[in-house]
């Protein structure tokens, strides 16, 4: 089933805002199963949404339309709608009366004009066209509706991200995947998302290759979220028992070929919420000695609601004067092996961990550019070290990754994550 997302308005197309509906909207219809194979965005204007409309429901099997059911002049798409179907707007009664019943209470609570001048411009937004399909607005006062052009249904929908959210969450998914199911011919679908981290995408393109080729409907996507990897396993099948076995059957070949680089599967846990977590769940501390990243570790190990318990504190020590007598660096070591050094970076992670007598700490080091390089410390020359309570034997971590210094400094913190990570499941072990 082929997909078209039309998203309206000015603001768009003059790039003012970015279009998350359109990229909402196709996820949403891909979990479906309905492939998106066309995403048109056009102005507010009757002749090129007329023509953008057109072109749509000559090519899709279902339209989703965005924006233009505000009050004002501009938002024109009931007009264009009802033109092209042939039929008057006509006003959406629920709409209408959970409308007024708000202005009223605006009213009752002291003062915005009077309710005839405020319900007749706002009478617009609760039009629809004669005979369509209402998808009632839970969050907004616009509602949602949908009209069959030549056959092809068009759902046409609020602009405003919530509201759209608020009718796809409360209807309009089940209603489209209906639709789906009476085309007949419905694949079943499985799927997981690995989450990946520690190689680039063409290394793990690169060691799964070759993987899906014998299996019937199998098909594998990489997508990078910077710095990690989405890695996406898809198997359909007209019955979806035969799909998940051999999802199930290609899932020990993905983690046997990503082993030590796949550290979560879904959608929901990213590195920094899983090693918080486990953090939390295990009661351990940690601080964290931070040169190039300035801070950023420490911000990311303070994103969950929680990270007390786990979380100490840190030094930014970013001059080499400040790793000296926050960290306890010796001069003598900075003079020997300068401050992106193994040993700058192991003296800072023990000192850390003696001064804020955490359980772990963890030293970050580099030299995140543009400049700052030179022939044996090049750009991206970033050392990490991971202190335990109990032992002298830090772990290292060396970066050798020529990106830019944005990059460079969020792929450093999370570097330092995965060392916690893998630290906790050898203690697990
Ligand atoms: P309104 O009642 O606000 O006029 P509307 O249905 O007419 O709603 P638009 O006027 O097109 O929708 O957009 C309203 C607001 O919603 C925009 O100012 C913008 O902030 C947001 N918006 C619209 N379209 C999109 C989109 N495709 N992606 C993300 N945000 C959008
Ligand atoms: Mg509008």
């Amino acid at each position: 089933m082929r997909a078209e997302i039309l998203t309206i308005g000015d603001e768009l197309c003059r790039g003012e805002i970015v279009d998350t509906n359109s990229a909402y909207l196709a996820a949403r219809l891909w979990d479906l199963d309905i492939t998106t194979r066309w995403m048109t965005s056009c102005n507010d204007d009757v002749a090129d949404m007329v023509d953008a409309m057109t072109r749509a429901v000559g090519r899709a099997d279902v339209v989703v339309c965005s924006g233009g059911l505000g009050p004002t002049e501009d938002d024109l798409t009931v007009d264009v709608v009802s033109q092209l179907a042939g039929v008057e707007p006509v006003i959406d009664e629920p709409a209408k009366a959970r409308m007024l019943e708000r202005f009223g209470r605006l009213l009752a609570a002291g003062g915005v004009g009077n309710v005839e001048e405020l319900t007749r411009i706002q009478l617009r937004q609760v039009r629809v066209p004669g005979g369509a399909r209402v998808h009632a607005n839970p969050v907004g006062l616009a509602p949602g509706f949908e009209v069959a052009l030549r056959g092809v249904p068009v759902v046409c929908l609020p602009g405003v991200p919530r509201e759209l959210y608020g009718i796809w969450d409360s209807g309009l998914g089940a209603h489209l995947a209906q639709l789906r199911e009476a085309r007949g011919d419905v694949e079943r679908i499985a799927r997981r998302i690995y989450r990946a981290f520690g190689r680039g995408e063409s290394q793990i393109s690169q060691a799964c290759r070759g993987l899906v080729d014998d299996v019937a409907g199998a098909s594998i996507h990489y997508q990078v979220k910077f710095p990690e990897t989405l890695v996406k396993l898809v198997v359909r099948d007209r019955d979806q028992a035969a799909a998940d076995a051999r999802l199930a059957q290609l899932d020990e070949g993905v983690r046997a070929r990503l082993a030590g680089i796949v550290y979560g599967t879904g959608d929901t846990e990213t590195l920094v919420e899983k090693v918080t977590r486990r953090l939390i769940e295990r009661g351990v501390t940690i601080a964290a000695a931070e040169s190039c990243t300035g801070g950023m570790l420490g911000e990311l190990l303070t994103r969950m609601p929680g990270s007390s318990k786990a979380f100490l504190g840190g030094v930014v020590a970013y001059a080499d004067d400040v790793k000296v007598r926050q960290l306890g660096v010796a001069q003598a070591t900075l003079a020997a092996h300068g401050a992106v050094s193994e040993q700058t970076a192991q003296e800072m992670a023990l000192g850390a961990r003696e001064r804020f007598g955490s359980n772990l700490a963890v030293a970050i080091t580099g030299i995140a550019g543009p400049g700052g390089g030179t022939p044996d410390k090049p750009v991206g020359t970033v050392w990490i070290a991971l202190a335990r309570r109990g032992s002298d034997d830090v772990t290292m971590k060396k970066l050798s990754w020529p990106g830019a210094r944005d990059q460079i400094r969020l792929l450093s913190s999370w570097w330092a994550l995965k060392l916690v990570d893998e630290q906790l499941d050898r203690e697990n072990a």
